[in-house]
């Protein structure tokens, strides 16, 4: 049975990862600090004879017992809130973090695989963007912690490819959603179901202009497994191509929950991103991968985990 140690266990993407890898026949050891992870995610898991679950901060030395044929280090805060929040844990878990990580999975000889992220390319001056795209990051904007935190965290594990010859897959994953997601971490996507479910105001922040594309949780999950079992080092942007601005956003998600709440436009944050599209070019061609849950389905699913939530 193959060992495979995923960090940031508890949380959204993390936790379906867990599902997904036990699904698949793995043994599967979690790894959280909690931070912004929650254990009811996991607790499904807990009784099983092929899970563990570690509580414990990879910015700190990491040992696990036994061998490991894949390391996942998904762990870190993702929403912008939580980040802004918490600026140096986001600066240690991509970078102390990936180290410590990195070093056990060079003496486990481990295939190590990175949760990148479309915010390398930061505000993109390329657009959609594919992945000899090289970014426009402000380094020491209030995004930039986790930005750079990630940048770094590419850096570093291609390093250990070139001179230790480690195993590497470095995902760089753009919006995505589904249930577990809490529906109070501040990101648009969840915090529009929120407020529609509380008939609050939809703050819609700028004009709203702005776009995003959104990939619901299965269809990453799947590009996940599949560049993992892939033999691909280089990066590899794992999104849905489908753009839409963040008003037309609010406006599917009030008709969807037939909410009576009204959108309202607050400032837009600094550095936000006026663009994000993927080019899927070489996930299609490598992996043979592409998204096949449609906004309208994914939507829908999502807010049924959400209303359940809500009772
Ligand atoms: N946004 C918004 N209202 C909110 C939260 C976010 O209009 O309550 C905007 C945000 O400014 C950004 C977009 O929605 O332009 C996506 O933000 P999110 O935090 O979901 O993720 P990002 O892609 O910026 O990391």
């Amino acid at each position: 049975m193959k060992r495979v140690l995923i960090t940031g266990a508890a949380g959204f993407l993390g936790s379906h990862l867990c599902d997904k890898f036990i699904l698949e026949g793995f043994e599967v050891i979690g790894m959280d600090n909690l931070l912004t992870g929650n254990m009811d995610n996991i607790a499904h898991l807990m009784h099983l004879p092929t899970f563990s679950f570690h509580h414990h901060d990879v910015s700190t030395f990491v040992h696990i017992a036994g061998p490991l044929d894949y390391i996942l280090h998904f762990a870190s805060p993702a929403s912008p809130n939580d980040y802004l929040r918490m600026p140096i844990q986001t600066l240690k878990v991509g970078s102390l973090g990936t180290h410590n990580l990195l070093g056990l999975a060079k003496a486990k000889g481990a295939t190590f695989m990175i949760a990148s992220t479309s915010e390398v390319y930061g505000d993109p001056l390329v657009h959609p963007q594919p992945e000899s795209y090289w970014g426009n990051v402000n380094p020491v904007g209030p995004r930039g912690v986790y930005d750079e935190a990630k940048r770094f965290q590419e850096a570093i594990t291609m390093a250990y490819h070139t001179y230790h010859h480690l195993d590497i897959r470095i995902a760089r994953i753009f919006n995505t959603y589904g249930s577990r997601m809490r529906r109070n971490d501040g990101r648009a996507l969840p915090t529009f179901f929120d407020q529609c479910i509380k008939k609050e105001d939809l703050t819609v922040y700028g004009s709203g202009d702005q776009t995003r594309s959104f990939i619901f949780i299965d269809d990453q999950v799947e590009g996940i497994y599949k560049l993992l079992m892939s033999s691909y080092v280089q990066p590899v942007n794992l999104g849905n191509p489908e753009e839409i601005s963040i008003l037309q956003l609010a406006k599917e998600i009030k008709a969807l929950t037939q909410s009576s709440s009204t959108i309202v436009q607050l400032p837009l944050p600094l550095d936000d991103p006026k663009v994000r599209q993927p080019d899927i070019s070489i996930a299609k061609k490598v992996l043979g991968w592409s998204p096949k849950v449609s906004r309208e389905e994914g939507l829908q699913k999502t807010y049924n985990y959400f209303s359940k939530l809500a009772k």
